[in-house]
């Protein structure tokens, strides 16, 4: 029997530096039924991404993006409710329309 994927094996890799994540890295801004939102640093190399954790009829998906902000400054902006799902989909649309890593996309722009 395989193990159910977790949070912490979608998260398992920096994207940037591969180093591997500590749950310690994670902070869980949000989480309701089908939408997960944490913020992760890098121990290693202090890269900072959002990420979503998508859970549809699908499956789960992870959609990353880099950013520039702490933790601190990101559970602010979510208290409010910053970011809906709208914007989440419109994000993993994005993501998966064939353009590949976003990681690398915010890098190279
Ligand atoms: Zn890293």
């Amino acid at each position: 029997m395989k193990n159910k994927p977790n949070q912490a094996d979608l998260l398992a890799k920096c994207s940037v530096c591969e180093n591997l994540l500590d749950p310690t890295d994670i902070v869980i801004l949000s989480e309701k039924e089908q939408k997960t939102t944490m913020h992760i640093t890098c121990a290693k190399c202090r890269s900072a991404a959002i990420v979503f954790l998508l859970n549809n009829q699908l499956g789960v998906m992870s959609v990353g993006m880099a950013t520039d902000l702490d933790k601190e400054e990101v559970a602010s902006k979510f208290d409010g409710e910053a970011i809906n799902s709208d914007e989440v989909l419109d994000l993993y649309q994005f993501v998966s329309s064939g353009e590949g890593d976003i990681m690398r996309l915010v890098k190279g722009s």
